[in-house]
């Protein structure tokens, strides 16, 4: 596709995460040829886990030409069962089959590393029209200016400034660029504390050959949720089942104590088994499996809804404004959906003049939605973690009844969340409203 202002437009990318590189990409597809990607890490480093590839992510990546990089690391689910912690017991079992039939995708799982590396080649691919500049910081923005300031790792002094003309903070959870978005407004930035953490851990297929029962998960085509008091955990076979992914999610014990300390760290294994030690014998197994270096913990932070992600020429997307709790599996596919939409609006662009409303019809196609996942992610762990024994039995019945067309507690298996989230073509969506939005925004003005 040609953009009006493809060959001159300057663009900016703060954050090589899922969100920039999605965005890089989807903007050098829709014609754009000066995309800058400043990262501060020296590379893509992306930490050793799962992560679920839902229809409306899929989608995405096919849309990018990147899905053939990933399609052989990725697991299509059958079957999502939800059990007790403490005896196993089958709460539900939900099939999903309907998934590809109705939104035209499998539900997939596949290494975080698959699909970023994915996103990443699809990046080179489109070389020159995409520089990446590792080991870069974004250090200063002038909103009214159009200017970034940018400094190397290695680089002394202040950094340099750099003429660009249009400014997109994908700079996730800790997001710099949002801090300052506000403070221009006088706001401060307070992320989140949610009380929860997450351990990510793989077992290699090779671990489980001596345990036909964890075997039969990993060779399997089924998620698996166990849920308990405050905790919880999800696991699936990924990497074409040589990997059982095991995702957690507890009370935040570690980090609260040291509440500006890094928010992912190596964990201490017996510490984990601790906090699961009244799960079921086949989780016990699994986590006891584990090696003692290879257990890492996330710290799970959220923002509160930020009044606009636009200021001047400048856009938050990704976790840099609506961080979400994993618990449904969107947070990547979301910053990922937003860099497509940016794409699409910025690509109708054919005056400088209009950047800004531009960017805030983006907003208008993206706001509400994640925000709404937002707290259905939170609203399904809160569901998940119950701690009364009459909720919980109450809980329970309704994954009983999810059989007979009952609502499912945990949302990420209900039927209206997943047509909300998966029915949902972002592209299209942005296709067909940007005209009437743009029109209004003009004038409101
Ligand atoms: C435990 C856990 C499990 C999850 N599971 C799933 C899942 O199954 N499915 C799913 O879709 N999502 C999942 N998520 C959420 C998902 O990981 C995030 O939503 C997603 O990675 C956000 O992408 P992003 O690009 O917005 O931010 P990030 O991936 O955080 O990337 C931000 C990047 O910006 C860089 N950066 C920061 N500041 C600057 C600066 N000043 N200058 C230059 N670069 C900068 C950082 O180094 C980083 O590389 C999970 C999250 C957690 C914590």
């Amino acid at each position: 596709m040609s953009a009006p202002l493809g060959t001159t437009l300057r663009i900016a990318i703060a954050g090589a995460g899922m969100g920039g590189l999605a965005t890089a990409l989807a903007l050098a597809r829709n014609g754009f040829t000066q995309i800058h990607v400043y990262e501060t890490a020296s590379n893509l480093g992306f930490v050793g886990a799962g992560i679920q590839v839902a229809p409306n992510l899929s989608r995405q990546l096919q849309r990018l030409g990147v899905w053939d990089y990933m399609a052989a690391d990725a697991v299509a689910l059958e079957e999502a069962s939800v059990r007790a912690s403490a005896n196993d017991e089958e709460l539900t079992n939900v099939k999903l089959d309907h998934v590809a039939e109705r939104y035209g995708q499998p539900h997939r799982v596949a290494h975080r590393s698959a699909l970023a590396n994915a996103l990443y080649e699809g990046c080179k691919a489109a070389a020159p029209h995409i520089t990446f500049h590792f080991s870069t910081a974004i250090v200063g923005v002038d909103f009214g200016g159009h200017r970034i300031q940018i400094r190397e790792r290695h680089e002394a002094g202040e950094g340099r400034w750099v003429e660009v003309d249009v400014i997109l903070g994908a700079d996730g959870v800790k997001s710099v660029i949002r801090k300052w978005m506000l403070a221009v407004h006088g706001e401060e930035d307070h992320a989140e504390d949610t009380g929860q953490a997450a351990y990510r851990i793989m077992l290699r297929r090779e671990q489980l050959l001596h345990d036909p029962a964890l075997l039969a998960m990993v060779d399997s085509n089924s998620s698996f949720r166990w849920i308990g008091a405050r905790r919880h955990i999800i696991a699936y076979p990924i990497s074409n089942h040589t990997i059982f992914n095991i995702s957690t999610t507890q009370p935040d014990v570690n980090f609260a104590a040291e509440p500006t300390a890094t928010w992912t760290t190596r964990a201490d294994k017996s510490t984990m088994l601790k906090v699961y030690f009244d799960f079921c014998p086949s989780v016990m197994r699994m986590l006891g499996l584990v090696t003692e270096s290879e257990v890492c913990e996330w710290k799970l932070r959220v923002h509160h809804p930020l009044k606009t992600w636009v200021e001047g020429n400048v856009a938050l997307l990704g976790d840099a404004c609506h961080p979400t709790l994993p618990h449904l599996g969107q947070g990547a596919s979301q910053a990922i959906e937003d860099g497509a939409v940016l794409a699409v609006v910025l690509s109708k662009l054919t005056s400088t003049e209009d950047i800004h409303r531009c960017l805030l019809v983006y907003e208008r196609l993206r706001k509400a939605r994640t925000e709404f996942l937002v707290k259905q992610a939170a609203a399904s762990g809160q569901d998940l973690h119950l701690t009364d024994p009459a909720a919980q039995a109450l809980r329970d019945e309704a994954f009983r009844q999810v059989k007979h067309g009952g609502a499912n507690p945990d949302k990420w298996l209900d039927r209206t969340v997943q047509d909300f989230v998966y029915g949902f073509d972002c592209v299209d969506n942005a296709e067909k409203y940007y005209e009437q939005y743009f029109t209004e925004l003009a004038e409101r003005e």
